[in-house]
């Protein structure tokens, strides 16, 4: 279908397309159609280039059964574009390696964890690695020190600040106790875990919405918690959790989305009303 409708000269008369001299009105509207996009995508119009991988499937196939399972296949399997350069320094700071399909996974909850845009800059930051830590810091000014402001270690690099730093071991091992607890989850003491938000074991899709916030909320105060010798406490997670929720039920109530609100959010519900007793 492709090689006939776009031919060495240009898309190919309606006449030929359509076999017929005489086309329908509908066939007129779907050739100008058709036309109008071609004239917006002039690299299509280019004989020489490459098929793409739907373009083979659709000259060298039968599209007689199951082409929605193959499309959907040839979607998954499309090569996705280089991840930006502090993808990589996360990696070797931290000694893992991220696959480039899980990155793009990252970047996508990254614009859809929460509605509130508070939530959203705090994650595309720390993704992003924009807070100066200490060892960025003494790169550009080598008289300021590069330990790390908590242990005193050498040196304090954006995944030490964030996760190596044993200080920060202790309080993510306290947000994992505290995460299982409320969720029945124990969750693998990964960074790919509590900082991107990588799940390698199955957590239904509510639960995991749940557990998101909460590691979500734990993030947003390391940044607050810049330049301190202390590590951020339950009671401002806790705080911090209850901004998430208020903005999700605010959200749900206007998008009628309540009844799915109150399953995520229930068990947290429960766990601050056993607090309170
Ligand atoms: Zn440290």
């Amino acid at each position: 279908m492709v090689n006939t409708v776009i031919t060495p000269t240009g898309i190919a008369p309606l006449s030929i397309l359509t076999s017929t001299d005489h086309p329908t009105s509908q066939q007129y509207f779907q050739y100008a159609q058709l036309s109008h996009f071609l004239k917006g995508e002039p690299h299509l119009l280019r004989g020489t280039r490459a098929h793409t991988k739907y373009e083979t499937y659709c000259t060298t196939h039968s599209l007689q059964i199951k082409h929605l399972s193959i499309f959907y296949r040839l979607l998954n399997t499309i090569n996705l574009t280089p991840p930006p350069p502090f993808t990589a320094a996360w990696e070797t700071e931290l000694g893992i390696t991220i696959p480039v399909g899980t990155w793009h996974k990252i970047f996508i909850y990254a614009h859809t964890t929460s509605i509130s845009t508070a939530v959203r800059e705090s994650t595309y930051k720390r993704i992003s690695r924009w807070h100066y830590s200490p060892a960025k810091v003494h790169a550009i000014f080598p008289t300021a020190p590069d330990t790390c402001w908590r242990c005193g270690q050498p040196k304090g690099t954006t995944a030490h600040i964030w996760w190596l730093c044993p200080a920060i071991q202790t309080y993510w091992r306290g947000l994992g106790g505290l995460i299982k607890a409320i969720t029945g989850h124990q969750l693998p003491q990964s960074p790919e875990t509590f900082l991107f938000l990588v799940h390698t074991t199955h957590i239904p899709n509510l639960q995991r919405k749940l557990v998101n916030h909460l590691l979500t909320a734990a993030n947003m105060l390391i940044p607050l918690k810049w330049k301190s010798t202390r590590a951020p406490s339950v009671r401002e997670w806790i705080q911090k959790v209850e901004f998430i929720r208020t903005m999700e039920e605010l959200d749900a109530s206007y998008s009628n989305k309540y009844t799915t609100y109150t399953l995520t959010w229930q068990p947290w519900l429960t766990y601050l009303g056993n607090r309170a007793t």
